[in-house]
Formats: C-alpha cells, sequence, structure tokens
C-alpha cells in the first residue's frame, strides 16, 4: 500500500439482525472504526465509512420460528432498533444498507456468477445432516453437538463459542437438530465448494509475510494457526428457503451460505451510496490508491483474513484489505456478554439511563477497548472515568477557559500582548499532538490515541494553574489577556481533536467557541500550524466572539450506578431461576406407584449379597451377567445395568438382593433374582447400597426401590 491513498474505504462488521446491539458491538468495532472514519475526514480524506445489517442466515430462521413470525418481520424490526442504535452513537456511517435489499442479492448473485463461470468452485455431492422429522437439512445453527477441537457440548454447526473454532455441521460429535431435537441422519445433496487449499500460498504469503509488520498480532496468530492446519474447500451454499437463490442450474431450494453473501454486503451498500452520491463505487473497490480497511471483532477474522479475501482474489478484480485491526471481546463485569442470559449493556436501555451521555460511554468504551486481550467493561470504572476524567480533566479546563472568558472579556477573545516562554512553550507542545493523535491512530491504538487527547486538556488545566489569570487579572491585565488568549487556542484545539473520540461534545464546543463564523473552520492540520506569536491560530487573533458556557459533562452518582448494578443482579437471578426450572424440567420423576399393602411387601425376600463376578451379556448393551453371593447360596442374576456400570467396576460390591423372585430367561441366561437399584436426585441410576444406607428397614428399601 503506498503511503499516501488517495481513498478510503472503511468497512464496519455487518451486525447480524437477531437482536439489538450492546457495549460489547460498540467497543470492539463500531466505536473504532468511527474514529478511524472521522479522523482520517477531519484530514480532508476522502472517506467510505460503510456497514448495514446482516439478514440471512439460519439464525434468522430459527428467531423467527420461535417468535411465530416470518424471517422478513425478524430483519426489519432489529434493522431499525440496531441502525437508530447507531445514529444515536454518533456511528457516522456514510451508507447503513441490508443484506435483503435488491441491489445487494444482484451484486451477491452476480458475484457468485462469476466465480461460478471461471470454474472457481467444487461442485460436490455430500452427506449432509437431515431431519427426517422436519424434513429438512441441518446446516449451521439448526444443529448443536459436541465440539471436535473442545468438548464443548453445544457447539453449532458453524462454529463452536467456547473455542471460537469454525466447524463444518458433520464435524459435530453428537449432532442433535435444534428444531426437533432428533438425531439426524446423513442425506446427499449437491454443494458447491470454495477450494481454500488452492489459495493458501496465496494466504500464507500475503497475510505472514507482507503484513507481518503492520497487522496486529491477534490477528496475525490466528491466520497463522488457520493456515498451518491447511485450508480444506468449504461449502459457499446452503439447503435453505431464506437467503439468497443459487443462481446456476440444478440449484433450486439452495441458497448461498451467510458468510458468502454477508461480506458482499459491503460492496453492495457502497454501490448504494455511490448511486446517491454519484460517485463511481469500484474506485473504492479496484483501485490500487484506495485503502481497504475491515474493523471486525475476533469471531469475524477467519472470514475476513481468509474466506473474503480468496472470494476476492478469485473474482479477480477487487483490490484486498490493507489491515483487518479486529479486537478481543469486551466483557461485562467479569462475565462474557451474554444476549440470551441478558448480560449486557444494551445502546437503547443506556440511553434511556443516560440521556444524551453517548459520549461517556464511547470515552469509556474506548479507554478499555478490548485492543489486544479481553477486557472488562464495569460500571464502577465507567463512574470513575466520568468523574475523574471527563469532568474533572476535560470538563473542568473548559469551564474555566470559557466562564473567565465571559467575566472578563464579555465572551470576546481577547488580543494577546507579548508572548512569554511559557506561552510559546504551551503552544508549541499543543501544536505537537495532531501528529501524536495521528500516529495512535494510523496504527489502530485507539487508548493510546485517547489517552493523548486528555494529555491536551491536562495541558490546559496545568497552563491555568501556572499562569492564574484569576490573580493576574488583579494585577496585570495585559499578561491576563495573552493567558486566557492561549488557554481559549487550547480549548479550540480540543474541539477539533475530540472529534472522532467525543463527537456530540466536540459539537457541542464547537458551537460555544462559535467555530461557525471563523472564515476558515479549524481542521486537524490547522492544530498542527500553530506557530506563535504572530502565525496561524485555530481561533484566530482576538476580536472573536464566543458563546456562553455550557456544562461538557457532569457528574455520575453512586445511585445512578448502583440501579445498573441492580440490572444486572435482577439478569443474574432471573437466569438462576430459569436454570433451576430447566434443572426441574429436564429431570425425569415418575410418578409413585399404586399402593400396596404390608402384606404384598413382606412377601420380598430381600438379603446383602456381594457381587463376585460380572461380564458382559454378549450381543445386549444394558444388560451385565452376575454371580452374587447371597449369603445362602452363589445365584446367577442378569441386571439391566450395563449402560450405568462396567462389569469389573462392581465385583466386590454390596447389594441388596431380592432373592424370591421367580427366575426368568433373559437372552438365554436363568436370572435368579434381582438386584435392587433406584435413581437418585439426578436421575442416575444408583445401587439400594447397604454400606452407605445404613438402615436396611422394610420402609427404607420399599420407598426407594424400583424393580429394575
Ligand atoms: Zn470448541
Amino acid at each position: 500500500m503506498e503511503q499516501d491513498p488517495k481513498r478510503y474505504t472503511i468497512t464496519a462488521a455487518l451486525p447480524y439482525t437477531n437482536g439489538p446491539v450492546h457495549i460489547g458491538h460498540l467497543a470492539g468495532v463500531y466505536v473504532p472504526a468511527d474514529i478511524y472514519a472521522r479522523y482520517q475526514r477531519l484530514q480532508n480524506k476522502d472517506v467510505a465509512f460503510i456497514c448495514g445489517s446482516d439478514e440471512h442466515g439460519v439464525a434468522i430462521t430459527l428467531k423467527a420460528k420461535k417468535e411465530g413470525i416470518t424471517p422478513q418481520e425478524v430483519v426489519d424490526k432489529y434493522h431499525a432498533i440496531i441502525k437508530k442504535s447507531f445514529a444515536d452513537f454518533g456511528i457516522s456511517f456514510d451508507n447503513y444498507s441490508r443484506t435483503s435489499a435488491e441491489i445487494h442479492h444482484k451484486t451477491a448473485s452476480e458475484f457468485f456468477k462469476k466465480m461460478y463461470d471461471a470454474g472457481q468452485f467444487i461442485e460436490e455431492v455430500t452427506e449432509q445432516l437431515f431431519d427426517e422429522e422436519t424434513n429438512q437439512f441441518l446446516a449451521d445453527r439448526f444443529v448443536v453437538g459436541t465440539c471436535p477441537k473442545c468438548g464443548y457440548e453445544e457447539a453449532y454447526g458453524d462454529q463452536c463459542e467456547n473455542c471460537g473454532t469454525s466447524l463444518n455441521a458433520t464435524d459435530l460429535i453428537n449432532p442433535r437438530s435444534v428444531i426437533s431435537g432428533n438425531k439426524p441422519v446423513l442425506k446427499e445433496t449437491k454443494h458447491w465448494f470454495l477450494p481454500l487449499d488452492r489459495y493458501e500460498d496465496f494466504l500464507r504469503e500475503w497475510i505472514l509475510v507482507d503484513h507481518k509488520k503492520d497487522w496486529k498480532t491477534n490477528v496475525l496468530g490466528q491466520c497463522k494457526s488457520w493456515i498451518d492446519d491447511g485450508l480444506r474447500p468449504r461449502a459457499v451454499t446452503r439447503d435453505l428457503d431464506w437467503g439468497i437463490p443459487v443462481p446456476v442450474p440444478g440449484a433450486e431450494g439452495k441458497v448461498l451460505y451467510v458468510w458468502f453473501d454477508a461480506p458482499i454486503g459491503y460492496i453492495s451498500s457502497t454501490k448504494e451510496w455511490a448511486e446517491r452520491e454519484g460517485k463511481n463505487w469500484e474506485d473504492y473497490w479496484k483501485n490500487d490508491s484506495t485503502k481497504l480497511l475491515h474493523f471486525i471483532g475476533k469471531d469475524n477474522i477467519v472470514f475476513h483474513c481468509i474466506i473474503f479475501p480468496a472470494m476476492l482474489k478469485a473474482e479477480g478484480s477487487y483490490i484486498l484489505p490493507d489491515n483487518v485491526p479486529a479486537n478481543e471481546f469486551l466483557n461485562l463485569e467479569g462475565n462474557k456478554i451474554s444476549t440470551s442470559k441478558n448480560w449486557a449493556v444494551w445502546l437503547h436501555e443506556y440511553l434511556e439511563d443516560f440521556p444524551n451521555q453517548q459520549d461517556v460511554l464511547r470515552y469509556v468504551l474506548t479507554a478499555n477497548a478490548p485492543e489486544t486481550k479481553d477486557n472488562d467493561f464495569t460500571w464502577a470504572d465507567f463512574q470513575a472515568r466520568n468523574n475523574n476524567e471527563l469532568v474533572a480533566i476535560f470538563g473542568n479546563f473548559i469551564n474555566r477557559v470559557l466562564v473567565l472568558t465571559d467575566k472578563y472579556y464579555d465572551g470576546i477573545v481577547p488580543e494577546p500582548a507579548a508572548f512569554l516562554e511559557i506561552d510559546e512553550q504551551t503552544l508549541n507542545e499543543l501544536k505537537a499532538y495532531p501528529a501524536v493523535i495521528a500516529s495512535s491512530l494510523e496504527r489502530y491504538r485507539f487508548r493510546e490515541a485517547q489517552a493523548e487527547l486528555m494529555n491536551v486538556a491536562r495541558l490546559g488545566n496545568k497552563y491555568l494553574a501556572d499562569e492564574e489569570p484569576w490573580k493576574t487579572i488583579k494585577t496585570d491585565e495585559e499578561r491576563t489577556k495573552t493567558v486566557m488568549y492561549v488557554a481559549l487556542q487550547i480549548a479550540s484545539a480540543l474541539a477539533v481533536l475530540s472529534e472522532p473520540f467525543l463527537p456530540f461534545t466536540s459539537e457541542k464546543l464547537k458551537n460555544i467557541l462559535n467555530f461557525k463564523n471563523i472564515e476558515e473552520k479549524p481542521k486537524w492540520s490547522k492544530i498542527s500550524a500553530i506557530s506563535p506569536p504572530s502565525g496561524e491560530m485555530p481561533l484566530g487573533r482576538g476580536g472573536h466572539k464566543i458563546n456562553k458556557a455550557e456544562l461538557l459533562f457532569s457528574k455520575i452518582e453512586g445511585e445512578q450506578i448502583q440501579k445498573q448494578l441492580d440490572k444486572l443482579q435482577a439478569s443474574k437471578k432471573m437466569n438462576a431461576s430459569i436454570n433451576s426450572a430447566q434443572a426441574a424440567a429436564n429431570k425425569k420423576v415418575t410418578p409413585q406407584k399404586e399402593t400396596i399393602q404390608y402384606d404384598d411387601f413382606a412377601k420380598l425376600d430381600m438379603r446383602v449379597g456381594t457381587i463376585i463376578e460380572a461380564e458382559k451379556m454378549p450381543k445386549a448393551d444394558k444388560l451385565l451377567v452376575l454371580k452374587v453371593d447371597t449369603g445362602i447360596d452363589v445365584r446367577t442374576i442378569v441386571s439391566g445395568i450395563a449402560e450405568s456400570f462396567k462389569a469389573e467396576e462392581i465385583i466386590g460390591k454390596k447389594v441388596t438382593v431380592l432373592v424370591n423372585l421367580a427366575p426368568r430367561a433373559l437372552r438365554g441366561v436363568e436370572s435368579q433374582g434381582m438386584i435392587l437399584m433406584t435413581e437418585n436426585a439426578e436421575g442416575k441410576l444408583v445401587f439400594v447400597n447397604p454400606d452407605t444406607s445404613a438402615t436396611l428397614s422394610a420402609s427404607g428399601v420399599a420407598n426407594g426401590a424400583t424393580i429394575n
């Protein structure tokens, strides 16, 4: 990539439309992408900041089934909610589209067709999991089972959420249908595969050699492990009725795999924008002087670094991403954010509790951004960063400057007198910040960049504290004018430099400083061009009228934080009670049998015996053949416990034996009695054991025993 690209195509991961967005999404993808896009615009760069809703895939159809509505209704509902949340938080997309849009269906379809015509796919009939009860193939999230890598039992057919491994549904151990709960069968179906193995050498070279220095280590690490594992052909079509129909003969009832069509959504969203703005979309996707960047979370690395680049390469006319600055995950109060457990801070709910305080959340999320490792959001930290940093440092500096300017000069920027060394030194320090912040941003170090922004406010506070205009106003009016003039330049620099991070605050501050009445509105470059004493200044020379002060930030009280913690506590309690209700529902409790009389019970002759031999009955899964010493004799008993106990582990065990049960033949072996078994609270089969249950009274045995 050349040093100074002509334009930037910045994409942010398409959010999946099966629920609203939470702070984890914002911290991982959208805030850093927005900071970057806003920063490049402030540098006068040509930017297309592109996103949209990802509306296909199995999870949408599952959600629709669960809510009893159509998939289209599901995506319409969440597309609107998500789009509004992004707008509310100042995520400055140039275009926010959706993959159900016609332009996207057309674009994705053409993309597939071009690859198909060029022979870029392998066509293969394979066996896929099929649910016989509901008569449908089970792709992706229609099937769960045990992850072959980590053993997690709830892994999905496309990915294990525990270890992040990307899976094929047929990889799962003990798969079961999400729709019917049944064990699926294998059934033949034809699909098209992207032969990723053909791109292995290219990917290895392009990622691990060419981008060794500029990609983040967490991204490189994941890519390396994928490539080293060996890349295999990957199906890009599915047997489903929700999605983009596969545009080739013999593909009836099949759609493009959601992960094939979704990244093409960046392209179609760019087309939609270009059409509206009168631009040429191809400049943003097919021109070498364009810098293409994908902002994503770590769960999307393989799709954006391996699969999508292989698709772009195969199609042949596109540029490849220059960088994929993926973040790790944000946790909440020490636990993984979970939509299903409602362990999240939802953006629309945050705004109800903290109206007009979007920037506080943006600030805290950037300060804690999970840039290189998972990080934690806590409400205590949220409060501390607001009160100790935004209010005490940034807000305090601005407020002092504005209030004093109003008080001393009626809101008119004073004409400075002679600059002392401290003034020039301070302004020189100030003019260095745009480059310092930019250098961090260009390397996708957003936390570091924002920390430097706060250092600008610290510089202002220190300057005021050292020069004490509130004292000099009584002794030296000319000196006070210079000090307030310099302080106002720092304030206006903050208004510009804070825009990528705190866009609402920046806007407010620009209004107070009356930027709209300045002929050439200050941009990034104007701050670095500051040249005291007579040269460039962001606010110009004296005489500029500013508006009345307003508070930029306000203190957040303990009760507000407690309210949020209580909310999370309520989710925790709710989950605990759902879990115990589920456990109760899962427990198979057999109703009590009909009451019998004591005389019936007294007929049973029960003895304590010892198992002296045990072996599996050939060709019978459930049966063990036991030799039991009953004290009166040694006899053979056939017992249906082989699924719960291994033969070798019960030899020597003391058991309770019903010795006067009429003999009966099981698989040709005569069983002379019965070992008493019962189920414990977890539904596990246990011996009615004379070793552990000391009282072998008639009632003690009879209450628990079930004839096995
Ligand atoms: Zn796993």
